[in-house]
């Protein structure tokens, strides 16, 4: 059986550089029956059904959303977790799973400079990392009740769209939402935001939280990290930078622009992003513990046997999750097994890339987003007439060619399209490859 496997994972990865990024068909007969079938019957129906519809998220020719990729050693990882399947969330039934989790915590923890007395867990991505970070910036400033219509919350336009929603999910739907004011390149303006607090203040309102992006998904910026910061704790507020998707560039060159965000309350980010891991594994880092212990930390009769002293060991107790996927040896074992050396290599690849990319579309007349701070840009093309429409259809046309992936985005009230260059396996050859695309696409609609 694992030889077939084995055998279908070689033969997959070995296709990936011939076969479309993008294939807009549904899946079929995926129906579980009972009848028995034989593992290269169900490789082959996967392959069809599963692999090839959609978007191919192991491509390198996936330059849409926010890619990634999916490590192969993670894979290993992950059939070494499943088979072994030791209890990662309490310290009691398997210290070494915990601890290997706790390790990678600390990684991270040092990775943005926050206190060893912080707290913080592998989540199965950056959504319930933040609902898990909001649940204790909630609960730290005790904003429930009457109190919650005037408690306000601080945010950039171009913030992910899981931060509303996580603020709907735990119960916060009625707080007040203020957008701060964005500059020229989609930053969170700090005097704005300044501006905005006193305003709140003067009219009797509390100002509870601000967001900040590190690395936004549409533009890839970053807000100015430090001087939220500072504006937050003057006033008291909680200070939550959502780094799902930058987070790991602060390892690069592009270090200095993540100033500040050691000053975060709570943190978010992907490394099934950022890290190039397979889907299902995000973290949150939060410094103060009691806040995520308050709605997480629960005891029960039959879990006795757990010491009250492991408390902070056990994975269980920084999240909504009790039996989980072991997802800390898919970050682990990579890291150790290739060194980080790597990872900051192809995250240096990136922003080399996004470059060249832009550059290209540049010479062929496109019109161009601000100069970016990590690894996604966008851009249209300026048609005489209709251009609104035209570009809209260039995005069809693309998608309908699939050779590369790209998608798009409404930015300034304009439709452009977007280039998400992060997954681990993009390279030159496939940045030439999306720019005839786009030429031969381009041509269709002219
Ligand atoms: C991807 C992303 C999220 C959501 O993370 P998931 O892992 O998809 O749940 C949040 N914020 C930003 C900036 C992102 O790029």
């Amino acid at each position: 059986m694992f030889n077939e496997v084995s055998l279908y994972a070689n033969h997959f990865i070995g296709g990936l550089s011939k076969v479309k990024a993008f294939q807009d068909k549904d899946a079929e007969s995926l129906e579980i029956t009972n009848q028995k079938r034989s593992l290269p019957e169900l490789l082959d129906l996967y392959q069809k059904q599963v692999a090839e519809t959609g978007i191919n998220a192991a491509s390198g020719k996936h330059l849409g959303y926010i890619p990634g990729g999916g490590v192969f050693s993670a894979a290993l990882a992950d059939f070494i977790a499943a088979t072994t399947n030791p209890y990662a969330s309490v310290y009691y039934a398997s210290p070494g799973a915990a601890t290997l989790e706790n390790e990678v915590v600390n990684w991270l923890k040092k990775l943005f400079s926050f206190p060893e007395n912080s707290v913080g867990c592998l989540s199965s991505g950056g959504s319930i990392s933040t609902l898990i970070a909001f649940t204790a910036a909630r609960d730290y400033h005790q904003v429930k009740n009457e109190l919650i219509t005037k408690n306000v919350v601080y945010l950039s336009e171009q913030v992910h769209h899981s931060t509303q929603k996580a603020l709907r999910i735990i119960g916060l739907e009625d707080v007040v939402i203020r957008y701060v004011e964005l500059d020229s390149e989609h930053k969170m303006k700090p005097d704005s935001l300044e501006e905005q607090i006193k305003k709140d203040l003067a009219a009797g309102l509390q100002p509870f939280m601000v967001v900040a992006t590190a690395g936004t998904t549409d533009t890839g910026a970053i807000d100015p990290l430090d001087h939220i910061a500072e504006i937050a704790k003057s006033n008291k507020m909680w200070f939550h930078v959502d780094a799902a998707y930058g987070g790991f560039f602060i390892m690069t060159s592009k270090k200095e622009l993540f100033k500040g965000i050691e000053k975060a309350d709570s943190l978010i980010v992907d490394p099934h992003k950022g890290l190039f891991l397979p889907y299902g594994v995000g973290a949150v880092l939060i410094k103060n513990s009691a806040a995520v212990l308050h709605s997480n930390y629960y005891t029960a009769n039959y879990m006795q046997d757990g010491a009250n002293e492991e408390m902070l060991k056990s994975p269980a107790n920084i999240s909504p999750e009790l039996t989980k996927h072991f997802r800390g040896l898919r970050v682990w074992l990579p890291l150790q097994l290739h060194g980080v050396e790597p990872f900051i290599a192809c995250l240096e690849e990136k922003l080399l890339l996004v470059q060249y990319f832009r550059n290209q579309l540049a010479d062929r007349g496109f019109c161009l987003g601000p100069e970016p701070d990590l690894s996604v840009s966008y851009f249209w093309f300026p048609f005489e007439n209709d251009a609104e429409a035209k570009n809209k259809k260039l995005m069809q046309e693309i998608h309908a060619d699939g050779s590369v992936f790209l998608s798009s985005s409404v930015i300034d009230n304009r439709f452009v399209i977007r280039m998400a260059i992060l997954a681990f396996r993009t390279k030159k050859e496939i940045i030439d490859e999306a720019v005839e695309m786009i030429e031969r696409c381009l041509e269709k609609v002219k």
